[in-house]
């Protein structure tokens, strides 16, 4: 009994200390406008539905934010869970039909059709269960979690009554099997995310981008709270450079070292502490000037490259970083 408490208490210290905090002296603006021109831009490219994606709060944007200003824009939205539905828009039903993209809740009929969600499925019993709530048929072509494989499909077809099926598909070959797999019942098909909005063969009845509504639009700042000469070396790293300043922001609010920029400059982040950070500065550079971390010509992409990580995760842990303020 004792292990067991030990146990669960030092899981929710991990838990706890894995959580990344906002940090007051960073601020993340969001450009609402620049995520409706990108959403139109995407319509006008394909012609067909845009789904857009609001799971994980937007990417970090702001869920609630980001359906009001796209509600008239877009065709649907698409959450990972009911409760993210609930979330986006204070409880009251979402603007726009939405889909649930994650594992469905069999028992929350009333709440799927009072928050006008559709629910994922791939199970027939969970199919029949949620009929009434027009279910979406997901199929596996290939990422093996969260949808039907090719032999149980026409079940679970049968059972929820479906009209519409989707894939996560990164490529185009399961695009085709999308088809080739759902394709003789004449259903609303869907697969291609961001990664496939070029190709004009995954667009098929609607896309579902979440990154592509969301680049550009994110500009994250901080600002030196000092600036010096650099006497020899510095830091935890024993850093070397002509000249360093320092901003209110580390690796306990998801941030790494990489490219930034200073009064227009492309400077560098040398090094990450836990709530502070070190960058390199030229001589005329004060305290008080603002480093910008994205944005401003600096990319998702840039910096995902530096980071080492994808262009998703960094939007999201820069987006968790510090205040959010809308523009
Ligand atoms: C997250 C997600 C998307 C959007 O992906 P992006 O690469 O951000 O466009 C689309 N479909 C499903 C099923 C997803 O889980």
């Amino acid at each position: 009994m004792a292990g067991q408490r030990a146990d669960v208490a030092q899981f929710a210290s991990t838990v706890e200390s894995s959580r990344l905090t906002r940090s007051n002296d960073i601020l993340v603006q969001i450009d609402l406008a620049r995520v409706i021109a990108n959403a139109i831009a995407i319509r006008k490219q394909v012609g067909v539905d845009v789904l857009a994606v609001v799971k994980a709060d937007a990417y970090g944007l702001g869920a609630s934010q980001v359906v009001s200003a796209l509600a008239s824009v877009v065709d649907g939205f698409c959450v990972f869970s009911l409760r993210e539905a609930m979330d986006a828009n204070g409880g009251r039903p979402m603007p726009k039909p939405t889909l649930a993209l994650g594992p469905c809740e069999p028992a929350e009929l009333w709440a799927y059709k009072t928050l006008n969600v559709r629910p994922s499925v791939w199970d027939a019993g969970h199919a029949e269960t949620l009929r009434d709530c027009r279910p979406v048929l997901a199929v596996d072509t290939g990422m093996q979690r969260f949808a039907c494989p090719a032999d149980q499909c026409a079940a679970v077809f049968e059972a929820g009554q479906c009209d519409e099926a989707f894939t996560h598909a990164t490529t185009l070959p399961r695009v085709q099997l999308l088809r080739d797999i759902v394709g003789p019942w004449c259903l609303k098909l869907h697969a291609a995310g961001t990664s496939l909005l070029n190709e004009k063969s995954a667009w098929l009845d609607a896309v579902r981008p979440g990154l592509a509504l969301y680049r550009g639009a994110v500009r994250v700042t901080a600002r030196l709270i000092d600036c010096r000469k650099t006497m020899g070396q510095a830091g935890y790293t024993n850093f070397t450079s002509p000249h360093h300043g320092v901003f209110l922001g580390g690796y306990s609010n998801g941030l790494r070292a990489g490219p930034c920029l200073i009064n227009g400059r492309q400077s560098r982040v040398i090094e990450v502490g836990m709530q502070s950070a070190y960058v390199e500065t030229y001589a005329d550079d004060r305290a008080g000037d603002e480093v910008v971390l994205l944005g401003d010509g600096l990319s998702e992409e840039t910096l995902a490259q530096a980071w080492g990580v994808g262009a998703h995760e960094l939007l999201v842990r820069l987006c968790g970083a510090g205040q959010r303020k809308y523009i």
